[in-house]
Parts: structure tokens; sequence; C-alpha cells
């Protein structure tokens, strides 16, 4: 659904990204690894063109979307994102969270937003919350309504970049839950994460990141149990 060939990413003459090949197939989890500074978070970035790769090529179901051409607001529609910090709306209530980007960017009536909007709060378990306002959440709490609201969307695939990092660690484990039953629904997914147990049980893939390439990719099997690279070898002794 997604393949992304020769992306390069430079800040200046920075080069962040180099050379980056990767494709995620429909109904894939990819969880992408690697340290501090690696470049994960501006892969997702230049994925969703939140960032503009600086050259390269991302083909979402067969089109380049870096194409002049190419409808990008279209585009970013068909890609959810949730990021650490939950970025909420924070003057609208849950409910509104969920319904604003139906309405205004899908064009779905109030009515059908509100459904849609209920019944992906309830899939998250935050269906009796819809009139709280975000402050009122925990983080936790606030994670779920971002993955609700990115559901309502209708996402074919929906990326996350290290949803739990910003969390209580009791928290944790409530938002790992909804996105392996996410995973387990057959929704595409790409995942930065530092959360190594979730790499290794749910995901069809993981891509190790390193200094801004690609080190290792393979099956949790391969990387965790069987890495063949030294930098791969070297960063699971650290983290596991
Ligand atoms: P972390 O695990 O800390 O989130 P990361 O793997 O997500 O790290 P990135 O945030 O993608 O890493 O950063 C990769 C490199 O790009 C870093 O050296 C960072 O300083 C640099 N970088 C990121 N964003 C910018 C920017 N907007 N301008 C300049 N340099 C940037
Ligand atoms: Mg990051």
């Amino acid at each position: 659904i997604i393949e992304i060939k020769n992306l390069r990413k430079c800040y200046g003459n920075n080069e962040v990204l180099t050379d980056i090949d990767m494709s995620v197939e429909k109904g894939e989890v990819v969880t992408i690894i690697g340290s501090s500074g690696s470049g994960k978070s501006t892969l997702l970035r230049c994925i969703n063109l939140l960032e503009t790769p600086t050259s390269g090529q991302i083909l979402f179901k067969g089109d380049n979307v870096l194409d002049q051409h190419y409808d990008l607001p279209k585009y970013r529609t068909h890609l959810g994102m949730v990021f650490q910090q939950f970025n909420l709306f924070y003057n609208h209530d849950v409910l509104a969270n969920c319904t604003v980007g139906q309405i205004k960017v899908l064009k779905r009536s109030p009515e059908e937003a509100e459904k849609v909007a209920k019944e992906n709060l309830a899939k998250v378990g935050m269906e009796a919350f819809i009139h709280a306002k975000p402050k009122q959440l925990s983080g936790g709490q606030k994670q779920r309504v971002a993955i609700a609201r990115a559901l309502c969307m209708e996402p074919d695939c929906l990326l996350f970049d290290e949803p739990t990092s910003a969390l209580d660690p009791e928290m944790v484990g409530e938002v790992l839950d909804i996105m392996k039953s996410l995973a387990e629904s057959g929704l595409t997914m790409i995942v930065v994460t530092h959360e190594m147990d979730f790499a290794r049980d749910v995901s069809d893939r993981v891509v190790f990141m390193d200094q801004g390439v690609i080190a290792e990719e393979g099956t949790p099997e391969h990387i965790f149990n069987h890495p063949t690279k030294e930098r791969t070898k070297e960063f699971l002794k650290r983290v596991l």
C-alpha cells in the first residue's frame, strides 16, 4: 500500500535520512525501532508529508505522492497519525475532537459524524467521556481519544510516533492493548516505539534504524532472536 524508494531528507547540510527503501503491505504492522536521533520521527513525518523529502519517491497504491499533480489533501486523509503528545484540540470536548475532521474534511453531516465518533470511542473504551474536555482526562485516556479520532477518518494506514512515551507507566498497557486489537482487526499500521515487547509480539516486521539508514529489517523472530548486524545486536543489548 506504501512503497518508499531512495528517500533522503536533509536539514541544511545535515542528512538525517539516507537511501530509505521500505514497503508496507495492506494489513501489515511494521514497527520502527532505533536510538534517539536515528531518524524514526523524520521518516514518519516524510511518509505523511508533514516534512517534504529532499529526494526519493513515496508510492501510495502505486502512485508517486511527490508528483506535483498528486492530490495531497486527499492523500493525507488516507493516513492517520497518533502523536506522543496526543495533539488533541483542547478547547473541544472529546466528541467534538472526533467529529470536526469528519465534518470539515470528509464533509459528513454532524449526525453521521457523531454516530461514527461514538462507535470509535466505544472501541477504545471512552464512550462514557464524550462531554469531557481533554484536560480532565488522564494521559492514557487522551491517547485513546486521539486513536479514536484518527479511526473516525477511516485511514488506510495509521502512523504512530511513540504513542506511549509520554504516559505514566501504569497507562502504557491500556494504550498498547488497543493498538494490539487494531492490529488484529487488520488495520495497516506503522509504529515507532520503544516498547520492545510490543514490537516483538504484535508486529509482522521490525525495521531497525541507525543514523538515518535502515540498518536491518525482518520478522520479530529475526530481529530479536537472530540479528545479523553488529549495530542491531548492540542496540538490543542496550534496550532489552
Ligand atoms: P527520538 O527517538 O529521540 O524521537 P528520532 O529517531 O525520532 O529520535 P528524529 O527526530 O527523526 O529522530 O531526528 C533525526 C535527526 O534529525 C536528529 O539529529 C535531529 O536533530 C534532526 N532533526 C529532526 N528534525 C529537525 C528539524 N526540524 N530541523 C533540523 N534538524 C532536525
Ligand atoms: Mg522521534
